[in-house]
């Protein structure tokens, strides 16, 4: 690629005297027509990757490390005095995404791409995002996060599907984004938009006419389902992403010669959770529509579907009263009633039906019933499925379940956002990891080498002042290089346990105050977006906020201990976050963290784990060793029976045990009501003492004491420095390339 001539032919001006916009605009379409070039031959058989979110980040210095051209085109940049990263900047952030889940479909996009396999991705675009956050007051506030400019890495596409509703049909149209592999193939990333959709009908904050689907269907990601409207749009959302990738999945087909009853040899589809799950009716009523009886059509979608499960948090499992699909499609309905009855003919058993007393269709029964594969994604998850929440399930179907441990790209989570550390694992182990990550076992013989390991310290205190000068920079926030950084990054959710950490730092601040100072300052870092409906998500960000401004304005305590709570926390913050931390909080409730995929990244970034025995945390601890990871609380069994025999009270513990009184007494106490608002600290105390769901207490004096090791170990830095190498060493299990490598080998096949 050269840039002076590219600059030239497009602005007739040099490289020198072109403005960033200009050449990020100019680098934009470059890009997107070398990815052209590299479209695989359309194969027989495709996946189609179906997700409510696709979290996929900036993307152009993704591209040019993908096409192998970002050294080349920095260089370039730099010989006309231009920074790549003040271009990146420019960049806006897609929100096409909520957490974890949209960033694995991000991350498996690309690796689906990097192994050449043919597979392309479907969901939707969200002008607006799932909101930007910002804090007013020591509080979250909720904004449209617009993303799409005229310089977009959206492409226009004709291809256009009517999508019905009862008594409304809109027209859809397809974008795509290219998805280029790292030294391989481009597939796609198709995004359906509704054509009348209409920005203007935004007023306060996120606040729309959740009624007006002509106009609002595309415009956020997880309207406020609080209220009939809210989830009836939720519906209509759902409904109109699978019709259009159920319409795209068979006129691609049909193309290549598909008789429609061997679709299975031309289309798999993994619904990554249950939203994509009205895709089976809907295919069904597409072939039924193109001549075949229901019968017929069933057995052709049989052995098309793969379904992800996430969760077994029960609230996250979608059941839509059946009320809701008459409602807003009709069409479908008698289709799931069939499916229904064909269940209840085979079984007598009322919890593997469909739709339920309550006339309340469960997607993820729907989901197990028809679809071939069901999987986990991390092998306690897996587990917990067969042996507690879809035991019923398992035992009919046992072929049908496995598991899948989830990974990150290392494109992005080691090339992209740590090039210095690239560069040291480089030197020492060539660059073969970067196609075949279990190479970085290889770091492990440098382990006991002193000059390795001052080396990797460097790199670290270097992303350390990064991120420094990045808060400062982006949000007017000093933190000091010099202390630890602790970070917890993840969506705010009372199981993944903020306020567990929140009250730890109430602790450590207490101790502060008495006199015993910690021996390197620390500071701890948050960023999380708590769900706008979900209000004591928000009084937790409350307390963090609130925290943060009372510590910052005490002498006594700031230069031992600092909160940060880093605002609108989203892909391009984490890139920054995670290669400066040190200790990473994975301190979720055993059992109910699925997976995790931020544990993966700060591992691979060398942070050590400070984590429960939960999701992919327990193969990290198997992969580390004890020595390099700190590991706390109860177990997931324990868990799994004190939710089985209610035997948990809050309330004991609050009495019994000094510090977590202390602690909780202190939300409510004068210093912080001094700062903040009284109704919701108060409402967070109560929950805590009087319910504490997710259990906190009984896990408070392990995490006190652990976080307290590990702060007292990383006094010895070479000793840490190896605990960080081992971590990195041990990361390539978590290569997104090897969990998609296992889809195909044992699901999709193509
Ligand atoms: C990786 C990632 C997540 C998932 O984090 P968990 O700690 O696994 O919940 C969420 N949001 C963003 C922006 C991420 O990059």
């Amino acid at each position: 690629m050269k840039l002076t001539e590219i600059m030239q032919s497009a602005y007739g001006k040099a490289l020198a005297d072109c403005t960033n916009e200009e050449i990020y605009c100019a680098l934009l379409h470059a890009v997107n027509e070398m990815a052209a070039k590299k479209q695989a031959a359309p194969a027989k058989k495709k996946l189609y990757y179906i997700s409510a979110e696709f979290l996929i980040g900036k993307l152009l210095s993704n591209n040019l490390i993908n096409l192998g051209i970002y050294e080349d085109v920095k260089s370039q940049l730099a010989a006309a005095g231009k920074d790549i990263t003040a271009i990146e900047e420019l960049e806006n952030e897609p929100s096409l995404g909520n957490g974890g889940l949209g960033r694995l479909a991000a991350c498996f996009l690309d690796s689906i791409a990097t192994l050449g396999l043919n597979g392309d991705g479907v969901g939707l675009n969200y002008h607006f995002g799932l909101f930007r956050q910002v804090f007013e007051k020591n509080a979250q506030t909720a904004k449209p996060d617009p993303w799409i400019t005229e310089c977009s890495w959206l492409t226009r596409t004709d291809v256009t599907y009517p999508v019905k509703y009862r008594g409304i049909e809109v027209t859809a149209r397809m974008y795509d984004i290219s998805v280029t592999g790292y030294g391989s193939t481009t597939n796609k990333l198709h995004l359906f938009d509704v054509e009348s959709v209409d920005e203007s009908i935004v007023k306060e904050g996120i606040d729309f006419d959740k009624e007006d689907i002509a106009k609002n269907l595309t415009l956020f990601l997880y309207p406020d389902d609080s209220d009939d409207a809210g989830r009836l749009l939720r519906i209509y959302q759902q409904y109109f992403m699978v019709s259009c990738a159920a319409q795209l999945i068979l006129d691609e087909a049909v193309a290549k010669g598909c008789k429609l009853h061997d679709l299975r040899d031309y289309a798999v589809i993994q619904i990554n959770d249950t939203h994509p799950t009205m895709v089976i009716p809907e295919l069904i009523r597409l072939l039924m529509e193109r001549g075949m009886t229901m019968a017929e059509a069933i057995e052709a979608v049989d052995g098309c579907c793969a379904y992800t499960n996430h969760t077994i948090l029960a609230e996250a499992l979608e059941k839509w009263p059946m009320a809701y699909l008459e409602k807003a499609v009709p069409q479908l309905v008698p289709i799931i009633e069939v499916l229904d009855n064909r269940i209840r003919r085979k079984y007598d058993d009322k919890s593997l039906y469909i739709i339920d007393k309550d006339e309340r269709v469960h997607m993820a029964h729907l989901d197990i019933h028809y679809c071939y594969s069901v999987n986990g994604v991390a092998s306690l998850h897996t587990d917990i499925l067969k042996e507690n929440e879809l035991n019923n399930f398992y035992e009919i179907y046992p072929e049908k379940f496995n598991n899948k441990t989830n990974g990150i790209t290392f494109r992005r989570w080691l090339l992209h956002s740590n090039p210095e550390l690239t560069e040291l694992i480089t030197s020492l182990i060539g660059d073969g990891f970067k196609k075949d990550a279990e190479e970085l076992e290889k770091l492990a013989k440098y382990a006991k080498d002193p000059e390795v390991l001052r080396r990797l310290l460097a790199v670290k205190d270097g992303k350390k002042a990064d991120l420094k000068a990045f808060l400062q920079r982006t949000q007017n926030i000093v933190i000091n290089e010099n202390s630890i950084f602790d970070i917890q990054i993840k969506r705010l959710h009372e199981y993944k346990r903020q306020q567990l950490n929140a009250l730890y730092l109430i602790h450590k601040y207490l101790e502060i105050k008495s006199g015993k100072k910690p021996s390197t300052p620390i500071t701890a870092i948050f960023g999380a977006k708590a769900a706008p409906a979900y209000i004591i998500a928000q009084d937790i960000i409350h307390l963090i906020l609130c925290l943060q401004e009372l510590i910052a304005n005490d002498p006594e305590v700031s230069p031992y201990l600092n909160v940060v709570m880093v605002e609108n926390y989203n892909v391009t913050n984490a890139e920054k976050l995670i290669p400066a931390c040190d200790i990473s909080e994975q301190i979720s409730l055993a059992s109910k963290e699925a997976s995790g995929t931020g544990n993966m990244k700060f591992m691979l970034n060398g942070a050590v784990t400070l984590g429960t025995e939960d999701g992919a945390n327990v193969e990290i601890h198997e992969l580390v060793g004890d020595d390099n990871i700190y590991i706390f609380g109860d177990l997931s069994d324990t868990v799994v029976k004190r939710y089985a025999d209610a035997s948990y009270c809050a309330k004991d513990y609050y009495k019994k045990n000094k510090a977590i009184k202390a602690a909780v007494d202190f939300i409510t106490g004068e210093k912080l009501l001094a700062l903040g608002d009284e109704e919701r600290l108060t409402r967070l105390s109560k929950e805590l003492i009087g319910k504490d769901w997710f259990m906190t207490f009984p896990d408070f004096d392990d995490y006190v004491k652990t976080r307290e090791k590990a702060y007292a170990d990383y006094e010895n830095r070479m000793e840490w420095a190896e605990k960080m190498l081992m971590n990195i060493a041990m990361a390539g299990y978590f290569s997104s390339d090897r969990t998609i490598a296992e889809y195909n080998s044992d699901i999709w096949k193509l």
